[in-house]
């Protein structure tokens, strides 16, 4: 279990306004009560995929391990060739990756070599076969050859000793082959982040259950799911929780109790958010935050027991919004992951004209498209209510308007985030 941290007095100890919170500093203040996973388990190579290093993986072996030929051609003695002018040599073996020439060149030979065959003893230079003439027992060369070309030498890639990868690196396919590479089976990993979920609220119904008038399907928890499955968690679904005092302090406290952080959706909106507020408070420290954003404004953010805890909007599009701005970040850095790279955004021009009021960041649903001459725009999706999940399916991308931008018109430069 993660260390307790206390949040020492959060809403009041800062110089700010819990009811205008600035994205970046909503931020800084998650940061600053992230506690690491720290414990690890074993796990074969081939289970290493997105999983985060414990411990560097250190070589235990040069890489290549021996001097080896770049080129198919012929491994030999620079002192033997000529400036310019051609010479012939005797073509004494081979040497063909895994097959290497057993003796040591002497003055006058040459060994016909093959890519990643190791470099015969005596030998220090490659001569491409293209630029050679062969026949059987003979080759000629010509001049103009530099010492030591086409030939990678043990160790330049990887030095026995060296840290090939790094603690905190979460695995991909180049090095889960890396560590195969090296003759590893096996690596220390951090064992994955637990999280559970519920959604809350009354209307509420879960797939499968047909809904009656008024209610709704839940789609929070699937989306959640899904976000938390992609960034390797280990998921706990919790299901649908009422709007009841009793039945959510059940469920928060059976979900602190099981997992390392707590993730729910509803609840936090003005009007539901009092009850909330009491219950949590008594459960842990949580600070409520009408976060300076569009979508995505009510955030609730803290401890519950030992657990931590993101209270996410309601509405579909704005907890896609903040599980992106806020809770990514925060679940990379517990996993152990370092650093957390943010996620990529660059700069292109944007087709649509968009309605933005000064005073909040928003996060506008785009549709990042390349034209014929390869040039990138972005337009927006729809209507972007915040109810509408479907601007976030038909989306590739969050435009995102900063503060004190206004309106913008068709051509201006935005900034765009691919999701
Ligand atoms: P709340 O923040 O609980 O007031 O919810 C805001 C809006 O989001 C309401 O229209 C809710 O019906 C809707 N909503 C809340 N939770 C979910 C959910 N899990 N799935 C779909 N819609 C939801
Ligand atoms: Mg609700």
């Amino acid at each position: 279990m993660n260390e307790p941290v206390s949040l020492p007095a959060l809403s009041c100890a800062d110089d700010y306004d819990p009811n205008s919170m600035p994205v970046d500093k909503a931020r800084e203040v998650i940061g600053r009560f992230l506690s690491p996973l720290t414990a690890t388990e074993r796990v074969h190579v081939r289970a290493a995929l997105g999983r985060v290093l414990a411990a560097d993986v250190i070589s235990p072996l040069d890489v290549p391990a021996h001097d080896n030929s770049a080129m198919d051609g012929y491994a030999v003695r620079h002192a033997d060739l000529k400036a310019d002018g051609e010479v012939t040599l005797t073509t004494v073996g081979t040497a063909f990756a895994g097959a290497p020439y057993a003796g040591t060149l002497d003055a006058g030979e040459a060994v016909r070599i093959m890519t990643g065959g190791v470099v015969p003893a005596g030998a220090d230079t490659i001569v491409m076969q293209e630029h050679v003439k062969a026949s059987d027992k003979r080759v000629t060369i010509g001049g103009g050859h530099r010492k030591g070309q086409n030939l990678r030498h043990a160790g330049e890639d990887l030095k026995t000793g060296e840290p090939a990868l790094k603690r905190g690196r979460r695995l991909r396919s180049a090095d889960v082959g890396l560590i195969a590479s090296l003759g590893i089976p096996e690596i220390d990993v951090y064992r994955k982040l637990r999280v559970a979920f519920f959604s809350t609220g009354d209307e509420l119904v879960s797939i499968g259950t047909v809904p009656k008038e008024g209610q709704i399907y839940d789609s929070n928890r699937y989306t959640i799911y899904a976000m938390l499955e992609r960034l390797g968690c280990e998921v706990l679904d919790m299901g649908v929780v009422r709007d009841d005092p009793a039945l959510l302090e059940q469920a928060f406290m059976r979900a602190a109790g099981a997992a390392d952080v707590v993730i729910t959706s509803g609840g936090v909106s003005v009007g539901e958010a009092d009850f909330v507020k009491e219950l949590l408070n008594k459960l842990g420290q949580v600070v409520f935050w009408k976060i300076a954003m569009k979508p995505g404004r009510p955030l609730a953010y803290g401890r519950v027991g030992e657990a931590h805890f993101f209270g996410l909007p309601g509405n579909p599009v704005s907890v896609m919004v903040t599980f992106y701005q806020f809770v990514r970040y925060a679940l990379l850095t517990l996993s152990g992951e370092t650093p957390v790279e943010p996620t990529p955004t660059f700069t292109v021009p944007c087709t649509s004209a968009l309605k933005k009021a000064p005073g909040r960041t928003e996060f506008q649903r785009g549709i990042l498209t390349r034209d014929d001459a390869g040039r990138w725009s972005v337009r927006v999706t729809g209507e972007q209510g915040s109810g509408i999940l479907r601007s976030m399916s038909e989306a590739n991308c969050f435009i995102i308007l900063p503060t004190d931008q206004g309106n913008v018109t068709p051509g201006t430069l935005v900034q765009v985030q691919v999701m």
